[in-house]
C-alpha cells in the first residue's frame, strides 16, 4: 500500500453531511459552544435538500384546525404502523418549534394574506384522526422550501462559528476495538490530502441512496455513503425493503413534480380521461399517501389505460389552475416542466411516471438520533459517540412509508433532537477518545485497493447492471420470482466489483476513484433492500408483495435489521417496534385507541 500522511483535526463533534440534517445539527451544536466541524462532499448549498419543492409539516393551524394529534395519527397511519411510537409523538409534537425556530432564523417562508406561514395540503395529511377533510399543515416557501431552509441553515452555522470542511469526502468511521465510533477519514477531493478527523461524536447526515436506482428523483449524489460507512463498521440497517416511489416523477428524466401540484388542486388521469384516483380512494382522491397513488398508477398503465404512444405513462393536470396561482405557488416545477417535459402546464397535461424518492430504511436511531445495535440478547444497544440523522437514518418516524412533507419537518426536528442530546453528553472539558491506528489503516487499506483497482469492468458499468438489477426486481410491485431474481443479481454484481476497473491513479480531483468509492457504498444499501424484501412476507407501505397482498401484524410489525459484510452476505435479524409513547394518555398525549392498528384506507 502506498504510504499516507494525514493531516489531523481534533473536534468536539463532526458533522457528516451539509443537508437539512445535517446543518440543522451543526448548528445546534454550534449553538451551545461544542467545537464542530461539517465535513461534506459537495458544497453545502448544492445537497440533495436543496431540491425539496413542496414543504415542511407542522401543526401549525394557520389555514384551519389543527393539532399535533391529527399530525401523529397521519404519521402512524402513513408508516402503516412500522413508525416507533415514541419518536412518531416527538416529531408531532415538536414540529411546530421547529418551523417556528426555522421562521426566526430567517427562512423566507410563503405568507397568508394576515401574514402567517402559508400552509398547503399534501397526501395523508388530514384532520379528526383520518374521519375530517384534508388539512392544510404542509408549510411552504413557495415550490422551494428546501432551498430557502439550507441557504438559512448555512448562513446561521457560519454566524456561530461552525468550521465547514468543503469537498472533502469522508471514507470511514474510526472505530475503537471496543466498538465506540472515535473520528472519520476524509479525502480532500481537490489536493488529495487525506484527513483524520478526531471526535467525541460522529453525526452521520450523508442522505439517501437514491442512486441505488436507475430511475430516482434524487442526486447524483446521494449514495447511501452513510450507511456504507456504518455496514463496514459491523452496524446494522433497518428497515431498507422500504423504497418510496414519487408519484409524479417527468416521464423519462425522472425530475420531480412536487406533491404540492396535487396540494393545489392538480389531478392524474389516464388514457380515457378518466380521475382514476376517484376510483381507488373515495375520500382523499388524488391526496392518498405516495405509496397508494403510484400503485394505482401503475395498476393503470399495467391493464392496458396508461397516456402515451406506448401506453406507459399517466397524465397530471395544472392547466384547470389560474395561471397566477401557478406563479405564485408552483414557479419551480413550471419551469421544470417546461425544461424537462417540453410542456406549458397552463395548457397542457404533465407526463409522469413514479420513480424512486426516498429511504425510509437507514441506519436504526433512538429519537435522540443516538445509533442502536444489538447486544448479546438482541436488545437495542447504544453506539457510542455516534449519531445518524436525516434522510441517512431511521428513528423510525416513516415506518413502512414516508408522508409527503415530513422528510424536511424529520431533519430538522431530529437534526436539532441530535444537537439538544448531545449538549448533555458531550463534555468540552474532557480529553478527547485515542486514534485507533488499526482501524485508519483497514480503511486506507480499502481506499488504496480502490485507486490501483485494475480490473475488467469499469464503475460505471457496474453502477448500471446494479440501478437495473433494483429497477427491475424491487420495483413498486414485488414477488417472491422478482425478488429471488434480484438477489442473485446483485450478489453476483457485488462480486463482480472485485473486477472492478479504476482508470485514474491521481489522488487530486478523482471522479472516476469518487464514484467506485460511492458504488462500493451503494452495494451494501442494494443488497440490505432486495433481502430485506425477500424476506418479508407481507405488504405494508412501500412494500408490495403480489404474492402476499395483505399487511400481517402478528408476524411482521417488526423491523428488519441487515449486517452486510465486505464480501456482500447478508444477515437478518429482526427488532421490536417502540408501541409506548412518550407521554400517557392521562398526562396529556394521544388516545392510544386512537392509533390502534386497522386496515389503511384513504
Ligand atoms: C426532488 C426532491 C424533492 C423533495 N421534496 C421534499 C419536500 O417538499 N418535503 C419533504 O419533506 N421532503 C422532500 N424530499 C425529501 C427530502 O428532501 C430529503 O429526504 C432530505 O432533503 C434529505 O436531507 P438530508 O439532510 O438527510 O441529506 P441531503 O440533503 O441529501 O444531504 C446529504 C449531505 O451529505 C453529504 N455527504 C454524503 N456523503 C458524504 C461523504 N461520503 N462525505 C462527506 N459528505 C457526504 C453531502 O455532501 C450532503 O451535504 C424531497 C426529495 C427530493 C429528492
Amino acid at each position: 500500500m502506498a504510504a499516507y500522511e494525514y493531516v489531523d483535526h481534533t473536534y468536539d463533534v463532526v458533522v457528516v453531511g451539509a443537508g437539512g440534517s445535517g446543518l440543522r445539527a451543526t448548528l445546534g451544536m454550534a449553538e451551545q459552544g461544542l467545537k464542530t466541524a461539517c465535513v461534506t462532499k459537495v458544497f453545502p448549498t448544492r445537497s440533495h435538500t436543496v431540491a425539496a419543492q413542496g414543504g415542511i409539516a407542522a401543526s401549525l393551524s394557520n389555514m384551519g384546525p389543527d393539532n399535533w394529534q391529527w399530525h401523529m395519527y397521519d404519521t402512524v397511519k402513513g408508516s402503516d404502523w412500522l413508525g416507533d411510537t415514541d419518536a412518531m409523538e416527538y416529531l408531532a409534537r415538536e414540529a411546530p418549534k421547529a418551523v417556528y425556530e426555522l421562521e426566526h432564523y430567517g427562512v423566507p417562508f410563503s405568507r397568508t394574506e394576515e401574514g402567517k406561514i402559508y400552509q398547503r395540503p399534501f397526501g395523508g395529511h388530514t384532520t379528526e384522526f383520518g374521519e375530517g377533510p384534508p388539512v392544510q399543515r404542509t408549510c411552504a416557501a413557495a415550490d422551494r422550501t428546501g432551498h430557502a431552509i439550507l441557504h438559512t441553515l448555512y448562513g446561521q452555522s457560519l454566524k456561530h462559528n461552525a468550521e465547514f470542511y468543503i469537498e472533502y469526502f469522508a471514507t470511514d468511521l474510526i472505530m475503537s476495538d471496543d466498538g465506540q465510533c472515535t473520528g472519520v477519514i476524509a479525502w480532500k477531493l481537490d489536493d488529495g490530502t487525506m484527513h483524520r478527523f478526531n471526535a467525541k461524536m460522529v453525526v452521520l447526515a450523508t442522505g439517501g441512496y437514491g442512486r441505488a436506482y436507475f430511475s430516482a428523483t434524487s442526486a447524483h449524489t446521494c449514495t447511501g455513503d452513510g450507511a456504507g460507512m456504518a455496514a463496514r463498521a459491523g452496524l446494522p440497517l433497518q428497515d431498507m425493503e422500504f423504497v418510496q416511489f414519487h408519484p409524479t416523477g417527468i416521464y423519462g428524466s425522472g425530475c420531480l413534480i412536487t406533491e404540492g401540484a396535487r396540494g393545489e388542486g392538480g389531478y392524474l388521469t389516464n388514457s380515457e380521461g378518466e380521475r382514476f384516483m376517484e376510483r381507488y380512494a373515495p375520500t382523499y382522491k388524488d391526496l392518498a399517501s405516495r405509496d397508494v397513488v403510484s400503485r394505482c398508477m401503475t395498476l393503470e398503465i399495467r391493464e392496458g389505460r396508461g397516456v402515451g404512444p406506448e401506453g406507459d405513462h399517466i397524465h397530471l393536470h395544472l392547466n384547470h389552475l389560474p395561471p397566477e396561482t401557478l406563479a405564485l405557488r408552483l414557479p419551480g416545477i413550471s419551469e421544470s416542466a417546461r425544461i424537462f417535459a417540453g410542456v406549458d402546464l397552463t395548457k397542457d397535461p404533465i407526463p409522469v411516471l413514479p420513480t424512486v424518492h426516498y429511504n425510509m430504511g437507514g441506519i436504526p436511531t433512538n429519537y435522540f438520533g443516538e445509533v442502536l445495535r444489538a447486544d448479546a440478547e438482541g436488545k437495542d444497544e447504544i453506539v457510542p459517540g455516534l449519531m445518524a440523522v436525516g434522510e441517512a437514518g431511521c428513528a423510525s418516524v416513516h415506518g413502512a412509508n414516508r408522508l409527503g412533507s415530513n422528510s424536511l419537518i424529520d431533519l430538522v426536528v431530529f437534526g436539532r433532537a441530535a444537537a439538544i442530546k448531545a449538549g448533555t453528553i458531550v463534555d468540552p472539558k474532557a480529553p478527547n477518545p485515542p486514534m485507533n491506528e488499526a482501524s485508519v489503516e483497514k480503511s486506507m487499506a480499502r481506499f488504496d485497493k480502490l485507486r490501483n483497482a485494475n480490473g475488467a469492468k469499469p464503475t460505471a458499468e457496474l453502477r448500471l447492471d446494479m440501478q437495473r438489477a433494483m429497477q427491475s426486481d424491487a420495483a413498486v410491485f414485488r414477488t417472491e420470482e422478482t425478488l429471488k431474481e434480484g438477489c442473485v443479481k446483485m450478489a453476483a454484481i457485488r462480486k463482480e466489483f472485485a473486477d472492478v476497473k479504476v482508470s485514474d491513479r491521481s489522488l487530486v480531483w478523482n471522479s472516476d476513484l469518487m464514484e467506485t468509492l460511492e458504488l462500493d457504498n451503494l452495494m451494501p444499501n442494494a443488497l440490505a433492500t432486495v433481502v430485506g424484501a425477500e424476506a418479508r412476507h407481507e405488504s405494508r407501505g412501500a412494500h408490495a408483495r403480489e404474492d402476499y397482498p395483505d399487511r400481517d401484524d402478528k408476524e411482521w410489525r417488526k423491523h428488519t435489521l441487515a449486517w452486510v459484510s465486505d464480501e456482500g452476505d447478508v444477515k437478518l435479524g429482526y427488532r421490536s417496534v417502540v408501541l409506548d409513547p412518550l407521554t400517557k394518555q392521562d398526562a396529556g398525549g394521544i388516545d392510544m385507541k386512537k392509533i390502534a392498528p386497522k386496515a389503511r384506507v384513504y
